[in-house]
This record gives structure tokens, C-alpha cells and sequence, in this order.
């Protein structure tokens, strides 16, 4: 179950061994998304009971949820589906991001939280939450907003802002100039981990910017996490002795 880099990394790693036999599955929510190497599949399964249909009709083995680490419905589903049909499961979920000297995080549990927060740490706002999840911005009418996403949002946007449209990675000269360009004075971002979207904190660091921080969903109850792909890739081929 994809959608990230970590998961084209690991059909990339399995369609070259022999005795796997690998299908990607995609939400279908990028319009021109990265395609990992292999048999994919896109869009929903209709809940757990769709997903565990697919599971069963497509004589899955093991399920690795190697999703974004804020896709936390179909993580869910996974660990139900899986337990129901006690197949093995393992969430692939990279580090978090972890704040270093000079850092101005200020964490909060979830968007609505950043919404409330960010009004009061700036007027111009960098806000790199991806596509979704923009709404719980849209009432906000006195700050500018930057809006950096993949594919166009869809539904309400604040009423001032700008829409950029760019999928990473990016540099952090680039970031750097950007905040500067656009005046940012606060940025808002998902801890999504790894070095693909880090630099923007990096140059948020040297400008010396608040970042308002949003944490992960929890993983449900008894998830096995792994954090490496090569660790994911061992477990996959220890159970398939
Ligand atoms: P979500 O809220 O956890 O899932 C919503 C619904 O989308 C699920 O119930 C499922 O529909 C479907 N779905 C999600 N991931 C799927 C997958 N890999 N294969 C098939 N169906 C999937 O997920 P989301 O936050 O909308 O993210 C959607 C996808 O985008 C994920 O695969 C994730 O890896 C990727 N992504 C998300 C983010 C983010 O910030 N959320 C960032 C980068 C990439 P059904 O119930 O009908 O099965």
C-alpha cells in the first residue's frame, strides 16, 4: 500500500527477486503520480470489508501499509483487514522529523489546532500540509497564505492566498528565496519525515521562523513499525521462508 517513495523503493527492491510477486496499490488522488515498477492498482478498496476482499481474491500473502504517515484511515483498514484474515502486516513508516538548535517549532496535534495557531504567530504563511486538509484554513481571512500542493486543493481556500503548484524535493536556496520573496513570517507543515520536504525547515531555521508542527495520526494498537525499507524488505523475506 503506497503512495510514497518508500514504497517505489521496495517494489523496486522485491521485482527483481525471484519467488515475490508484488502488487502496488495507489489512492488515486495525484493526478500524475510517480509510479512504482510492477503491478499496480489505483483508487479506494471500499472500506475493510472491500479490502479484505481484495485481499482474499488476489491470494495476498503479507501487506506492508508502507502509506504516508498521514494516511491514517487506510492504515487503519489494513491492520483490521489483516488481523481479520491474520495475515502479516508491517507498518513502513519513516523517522519524524526531529527539531534542531534554532528551531521554532511549536507542535500541534492536528490541522484545526494549526489553523488556531497560526493566526497568532504571523500575516504571511507558508502552508506545506499537501492537497488536503487545506479547509481547516479557509476561515481564516486575515493572513496571506502560500499554498504549496502537488495538484490544485480541492474545496474552500483561505481568501488571500496564492496556489503553487510543485512536487518536491526542493533546495534550500529555493526555499530560502521563497520565503523571502512572499514575506513569510510562519510556516506550517505536517511532520512527514525523511529528506525529500526538509529543506523548507532548514531555511525556516536560518530566517529564524516560527514552523507551527503537525503531528502524526497514531498508528493503531499493536502495529509492527518498521522504519528502514531494507528493514521491511528482510521481514518480508523471512516470512516468506
Ligand atoms: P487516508 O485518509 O488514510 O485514506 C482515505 C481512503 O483512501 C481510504 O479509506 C481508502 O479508500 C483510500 N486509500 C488511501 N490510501 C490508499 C492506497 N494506498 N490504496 C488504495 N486506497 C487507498 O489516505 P489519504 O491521506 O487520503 O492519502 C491517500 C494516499 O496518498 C495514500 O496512499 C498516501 O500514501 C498518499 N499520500 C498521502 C499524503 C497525506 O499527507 N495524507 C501525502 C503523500 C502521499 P477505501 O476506504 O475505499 O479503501
Amino acid at each position: 500500500m503506497g503512495g510514497t517513495r518508500e514504497a517505489r523503493e521496495l517494489a523496486d527492491i522485491a521485482s527483481g527477486e525471484q519467488g515475490f510477486d508484488i502488487v502496488s496499490s495507489l489512492a488515486g488522488r495525484v493526478r500524475n503520480p510517480l509510479l512504482p515498477v510492477g503491478t499496480v492498482r489505483v483508487g479506494g478498496f471500499g472500506g475493510v470489508d472491500g479490502l479484505r476482499e481484495w485481499l482474499v481474491a488476489n491470494g495476498i500473502d503479507a501487506v506492508v501499509d508502507a502509506t504516508h504517515p498521514f494516511a491514517g484511515i487506510i492504515s487503519a483498514n489494513a491492520a483490521a483487514a489483516a488481523a481479520d484474515l491474520r495475515l502479516p502486516l508491517a507498518h513502513l513508516r519513516r523517522p519524524s522529523w526531529t527539531a534542531q538548535p534554532g528551531d521554532r517549532w511549536i507542535r500541534v496535534p492536528d490541522l484545526a489546532a494549526a489553523a488556531k495557531t497560526v493566526g497568532e504567530l504571523g500575516n504571511r504563511v507558508f502552508l506545506t500540509i499537501g492537497r488536503q486538509g487545506v479547509g481547516a484554513f479557509a476561515g481564516l481571512t486575515r493572513p496571506w497564505f502560500l499554498i504549496r500542493a502537488i495538484d490544485p486543493p480541492d474545496g474552500a481556500l483561505p481568501p488571500r492566498h496564492e496556489l503553487l503548484l510543485a512536487r518536491g524535493p526542493f533546495a534550500v536556496d529555493d526555499e530560502s528565496r521563497l520565503l523571502a520573496d512572499r514575506h513569510i513570517d510562519v510556516l506550517v507543515t505536517k511532520d512527514s519525515g525523511g529528506d525529500q520536504t526538509d529543506a523548507k525547515l532548514t531555511a525556516a531555521r536560518s530566517a529564524g521562523l516560527p514552523v507551527v508542527m503537525v503531528d502524526r495520526p497514531p498508528l493503531p494498537e499493536g502495529a509492527v513499525v518498521m522504519e528502514s525499507v531494507a528493514q521491511v524488505w528482510d521481514w518480508l523475506r523471512s516470512a516468506a521462508e
